[in-house]
């Protein structure tokens, strides 16, 4: 049997590539970068490479690149270190969205508790925020604007140049969680007046527990641990030296073939979506062009996402209903409520994210067993049968 790997936007395999570059720094190389001797001096050029490499992908100043362990960590530091900043100025109010990462909507929610009042943007039935809205929403209270740059269940793309440009002109600090972005679409922090980005090495080939947060020069932002000198001072610690080496390879070998990468998956994620389309009472899930070019968000009415899941795992299939982090919990995703679904739809949904690798025989598998199971759930389904009475009867 086929197996297809359909989940790359909840992490990725690493490349070759990376546990190429990687492996000397665990073996010759091992040493401590804030050493003097060879093999010290050695590992600190290998972190700071792999910082050009990072600032170099985002349009960026190597000193404005600070390594994290992932995702998570640069965005409750921005979001934490703003909202610190503001409150010394007596400015308590954030801005974001209601589809964001809970990495985001958790330390947004925590602020709350503090004292924090939090403006959660609406995203519309397209699963985009209106740059409109985050000007109206601006007051001489808001420390801070967060957007995430594309969401990582319907693979919608923000116009964060466009909301950065009024946060400029309006003087509040923007954040963007660009961790489903990073590697997939052309970013500029400069040109998309973006004080600071958080990024996730194992979402593009490099491995988990490692990222970083860019922070625009001259935002003096609290030290996320105190100790040694390491990243400025900021983020004290000896450095995950093999694990940011990987994530500058993986980086840059994104960039490098970004435009070759995002015809291809785009192209066969068009197919997949054409295919699975043809089943009946379906509905794709944001804005159909404004999207990730892996991202492939669809519910099928009358079809419990759990069990969907379950199915193509038997078929060789690891797909996803959404994030990583809701699943396994019963509650809808609160990026497809956010659009706009009812409980029981959003229920019924699927999200595949496509890999680099792919070829046409792997959307056509998924394209061969798909419709077969939802046809079989539904059968199953009291939710389903009283679909169709509901049909029969305004018929
Ligand atoms: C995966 C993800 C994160 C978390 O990143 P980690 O490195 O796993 O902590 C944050 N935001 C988005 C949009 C993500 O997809």
């Amino acid at each position: 049997m086929r197996y297809v790997y359909a989940d790359n936007a909840a992490t990725t395999p690493v490349s070759k590539k990376v546990v190429d570059a990687m492996l000397p720094y665990m073996t010759e190389n091992f040493g401590n970068p804030s050493s003097l001797y060879s093999i010290g001096q050695k590992a600190n050029q290998g972190v700071k490479k792999a910082r050009q490499q990072v600032a170099a992908a985002l349009g960026a100043n190597e000193n404005e690149i600070f390594f994290t362990s992932g995702g998570s960590e640069a965005d409750n530091w921005a979001i934490r270190g703003v909202a610190a900043l503001g409150a010394k100025k007596g400015k308590k109010h954030i801005i974001t969205s209601k589809i964001e990462h809970h990495a985001v909507l958790h330390t947004c929610a925590a602020l709350e508790k503090q004292g924090f009042s939090v403006t959660y943007l609406d995203v519309y039935e397209n699963g985009i925020v209106r740059p409109e809205d985050v000007r109206n929403a601006i007051t001489d209270e808001t420390c801070l604007v967060t957007i995430m740059y594309a969401n990582n269940e319907i693979g919608t793309i923000q116009p964060i140049a466009e909301i950065g440009a009024i946060c400029k002109e309006k003087g509040v600090l923007f954040h963007t969680d660009a961790v489903q972005a990073v590697g997939h679409v052309k970013i500029d922090v400069k040109a998309e007046n973006i004080d600071m980005l958080s990024l996730s090495g194992h979402k593009f080939h490099a491995v988990k527990g490692v990222g970083a947060l860019y922070c625009r020069k001259g935002i003096r932002f609290p030290n996320l641990i105190e100790g040694g000198a390491q990243e400025s001072g900021r983020r004290a610690g000896t450095e995950n030296v093999p694990g940011i080496v990987g994530l500058g390879v993986a980086i840059t070998d994104m960039m490098e073939n970004m435009e070759e990468n995002e015809k291809k998956v785009s192209a066969l994620r068009d197919r997949l979506f054409e295919g699975a389309s043809k089943i009946s009472h379906s509905r794709i899930n944001g804005d159909r062009v404004k999207r990730l070019p892996g991202n492939f968000s669809m519910c099928f009415e009358g079809v419990e996402g759990e069990s969907l899941l379950l199915m193509l795992d038997m078929n060789g299939i690891s797909a996803s209903s959404g994030s990583a982090c809701t699943s396994g919990s019963l509650d809808p995703s609160h990026v497809l409520l956010a659009i706009g679904l009812k409980h029981e739809v959003a229920h019924g949904s699927l999200r595949l994210s496509l890999g680099e690798d792919w070829t046409q025989e792997d959307v056509d598998w998924i394209l061969e067993v798909l419709p077969g199971i939802v046809d079989r759930l539904r059968d199953m389904s009291p939710l389903w049968e009283h679909i169709m009475e509901e049909e029969k009867a305004h018929a």
